[in-house]
């Protein structure tokens, strides 16, 4: 399952839904996520500067949990 604290762990700190989506094989929407609102910060992991995702509404979990996760798991 998708949650925060893997992306945390994995990439030191929060990164945009694009980001999540390619690295994690999922296609959350805008409306899956919440967001570090009101101002774009710099995305670490693509450099650009993005709405940072900072957790996931219930839809977005739902689609964590049914779509496969192509990273090795570390626990
Ligand atoms: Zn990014």
């Amino acid at each position: 399952m998708l949650t925060k604290q893997k992306i945390k762990k994995q990439f030191g700190r929060n990164i945009c839904r694009r980001c999540i989506n390619k690295s994690y094989n999922v296609s959350l929407l805008n409306t899956d996520c919440y967001y570090n609102f009101p101002y774009p910060q710099k995305c670490p992991c693509c450099n650009e500067m993005k709405n940072i995702v900072t957790g996931f509404r219930l839809s977005g979990y739902l689609k964590s949990i049914v779509t496969k996760n192509t990273l090795n798991e570390t626990e």
